[in-house]
C-alpha cells in the first residue's frame, strides 16, 4: 500500500474530523500517502480527489461536521458504478479507502473491495445503530448537545406547569431518546424499540404525577416514533395540561465533538490506517468490551443489535 483515500459518507457527525486527521497522521507516519475525496462516493465519481498532508488536517479537530464534505450518492448502487469508481481509484493511484459512515456506507465500501480496492469502514453515525460496535463517532457529542437543549426545555416548562415533548433523533434506534430520557430524568421515554402506540399509559402517567404534585411532565420521543406535535395536541386534549413539542432537529448533529469522540474518532481512524496499510481489506472498526477490534464487512452487516432491557427497566423505574 503506497497510496489511501478517505472519505466521509452518508449522515456527518461531531468528530469524523478527528477520524480524518488521525488517518492523514498515522498514514503519513507510516510513511503512506494520503488523498482527501470530497463528498463521499459522489466525490469519487466525479474525481473531487485531493492530496493531503499533516497540515491540511490542523485546527480541524475540535470542528464539527467532516471537512471533506459528505453526500448520499444513490447509484453507487449500480454494479457499473462501483466498477468505474475502482477504475477511478487506481487512476489516482489509491490502492485502499477508508470510508467514516453508516451501515449503508459499508455496502459501498464492500463494493469497492470486490472490484480490488482495500477498504476499511470506521462507524460513524450520532445514532449509535452500528450493531458490531458501541460506540459510533458523534453519540456522545449528539446526547450532550441534546441533554442540555432538553433542560433548557425543561426550565420553562417548570415555569408554566406544562408538558413537553422533546424529539431528538436517532433514526429508526432509540439509543439518544433513552439516555437522554435518563441524563434529562424525563418522566416518559418513548423508544420504538419499545414502544406500544398506546397514549393512555402516557396519559395517565400525566394526570398521576399531576396529583402527585409534580410541575412539569417531560417526555424525550424517539425520532423513530415522531409525530410528536399532533401528540402534543391530544396529550393535552386529554389531561387539561398545556402540552409543547420540540423537535430538537440537525443541532443534534453539529457543534464541536466531545473529548471523547475526539479521543474515540481519533484512534479508530489510526487503527483503520493500520490495518489497511497491513493489507486488510473488507472490514469495519468496531469498538467493543473496552478495545478496538475489526469485522468482515458481511458479518458486522450481519450483526444484530439491541436496547438493553436492563438499562429500559431501570430508565422506566427511575422515570416514576
Ligand atoms: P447514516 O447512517 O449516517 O445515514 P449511512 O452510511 O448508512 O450513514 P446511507 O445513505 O445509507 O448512509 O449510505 C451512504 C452512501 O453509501 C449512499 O448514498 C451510497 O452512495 C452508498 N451505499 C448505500 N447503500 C449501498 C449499497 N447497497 N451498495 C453500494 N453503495 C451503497
Amino acid at each position: 500500500i503506497k497510496t489511501i483515500g478517505v472519505l466521509t459518507s452518508g449522515g456527518d457527525a461531531p468528530g469524523m474530523n478527528a477520524a480524518i486527521r488521525a488517518v492523514v497522521r498515522k498514514a503519513i507516519g507510516n510513511g503512506v500517502k494520503v488523498k482527501g475525496i470530497k463528498k463521499g462516493y459522489q466525490g469519487l465519481l466525479y474525481e473531487e480527489i485531493v492530496d493531503m498532508e499533516r497540515k491540511d488536517v490542523s485546527d480541524t479537530i475540535q470542528k464539527g461536521g467532516t471537512i471533506l464534505g459528505t453526500a448520499r450518492c444513490p447509484e453507487f448502487k449500480q454494479e457499473e458504478v462501483q466498477i468505474r469508481a475502482a477504475e477511478i481509484c487506481r487512476k489516482h493511484g489509491i490502492d485502499g479507502i477508508i470510508v467514516i459512515g453508516g451501515d449503508g456506507s459499508y455496502r459501498g465500501a464492500q463494493a469497492l473491495a470486490r472490484n480490488g480496492v482495500n477498504t476499511i469502514g470506521i462507524p460513524g453515525t450520532i445514532d449509535l445503530d452500528i450493531a458490531c460496535t458501541d460506540y459510533t463517532i458523534g453519540f456522545d457529542t449528539a446526547v450532550n448537545t441534546a441533554m442540555e437543549a432538553i433542560d433548557k426545555v425543561r426550565d420553562t416548562s417548570s415555569s408554566h406547569e406544562r408538558c413537553s415533548i422533546i424529539e431528538v433523533m436517532g433514526r429508526n434506534a432509540g439509543y439518544i431518546a433513552l439516555w437522554c430520557g435518563v441524563a434529562n430524568g424525563a418522566e416518559d421515554i418513548l423508544i420504538p424499540e419499545k414502544y406500544d402506540f398506546n397514549e393512555q399509559n402516557i396519559i395517565n402517567n400525566i394526570i398521576y404525577n399531576r396529583k402527585k404534585g409534580k410541575t412539569h411532565h417531560i417526555i424525550v420521543n424517539a425520532e423513530g416514533i415522531g409525530h410528536s406535535t399532533s401528540m402534543a395536541r391530544r396529550i393535552e386534549a386529554a389531561t387539561g395540561m398545556e402540552t409543547r413539542a420540540t423537535i430538537l432537529g440537525y443541532m443534534q448533529r453539529g457543534g464541536s465533538p466531545t473529548c471523547k469522540d475526539r479521543f474515540y474518532a481519533s484512534m479508530m481512524g489510526a487503527y483503520a490506517t493500520d490495518i489497511l496499510c497491513e493489507g486488510k481489506s473488507n472490514r469495519v472498526v468496531g469498538y467493543k468490551n473496552g478495545e478496538f477490534v475489526d469485522f468482515d464487512i458481511e458479518e458486522a452487516l450481519n450483526m444484530q443489535k439491541a436496547i438493553s432491557e436492563y438499562e429500559y427497566i431501570v430508565s422506566k423505574m427511575l422515570s416514576q
